[in-house]
């Protein structure tokens, strides 16, 4: 990793093993889809943990809501292969809307730590200002409250499982980032991944109909030009930017 005096850190060593907790299918992508490339091309393990079941992904009333879930399971594993993943995809199936940073949840955030033991845990900001999804702001939370659990034996002793401590925390949608990834050689496993997620093309992605290749062209550039704006924090041409927190 280097540390400019007086900019942000860029680019850690490849991790090898790395955990991303998300709040719904696609979050871990749109997040941190290109590191999590850019480590697995270098042999780094990646996982996924998804906490909600993503039911409330659709704007259609009439919507088959078990299928939509089902789809939304199938589309993040194909993303996760898409990002290089030969990790585990874990759903928590909470209540997509509903997600709490309660004892129960933080539970089984910390059982999935232990178990998984990454060296590199990726997870929302929970204190990013003004942030309006309920779903993000406890997810963020899970992932800083799961690693103080999971990273001292007298927390959940019933589990029977080894304590681990992370080496670090990195931080998505970051009120204040200070750590940059280079993402310009995985941009385009970034957009596969991203876009394996085709029940989402409407309510996250602004594409109306796939089909339309210059739909899906406009995504590619507005997911492209946010690359570029996250990567000039560090002079870098594409990047995605982080909260980084080294002293878990
Ligand atoms: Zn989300």
């Amino acid at each position: 990793m280097t540390q400019p005096s007086d900019g942000p850190s860029t680019n850690l060593p490849t991790p090898g093993r790395a955990l991303a907790i998300g709040a719904h299918p696609d979050d871990v992508e749109f997040g941190c889809g290109g590191t999590l490339a850019k480590w697995a091309a270098a042999g780094c393990e990646i996982h996924h943990l998804i906490c909600t079941d993503g039911s409330k992904g659709s704007w259609m009333p009439e919507e088959d809501i078990t299928a939509l879930v089902a789809t939304r399971q199938e589309e993040q594993r194909a993303a996760a292969r898409a990002l290089g993943g030969r990790g585990d995809v874990v759903f928590l199936r909470w209540v997509d809307g509903e997600l709490e940073a309660g004892l129960r949840q933080r539970w089984e955030v910390c059982a999935w730590i232990r178990r998984l033991r990454p060296d590199v845990v990726f997870g929302h900001d929970p204190w990013r200002r003004y942030r309006l999804h309920p779903d993000h702001r406890a997810a963020g939370f899970l992932a800083t409250d799961g690693i103080v659990a999971a990273r001292d034996p007298h927390f959940f002793p019933e589990q029977q499982l080894a304590p681990h401590r992370p080496s670090k925390l990195l931080l998505w949608e970051a009120d204040e980032p200070d750590h940059v990834e280079d993402i310009g050689d995985h941009l385009d496993a970034k957009l596969a991944a991203l876009l394996a997620h085709r029940s989402q093309y409407r309510t996250t992605m602004d594409i109306d109909d796939p089909s339309a290749a210059d739909e899906v062209a406009r995504f590619r550039t507005r997911m492209a030009e946010r690359a570029a704006e996250h990567g000039s924090l560090a002079g870098i041409a594409y990047g995605e930017r982080f909260k980084l927190l080294a002293d878990l």
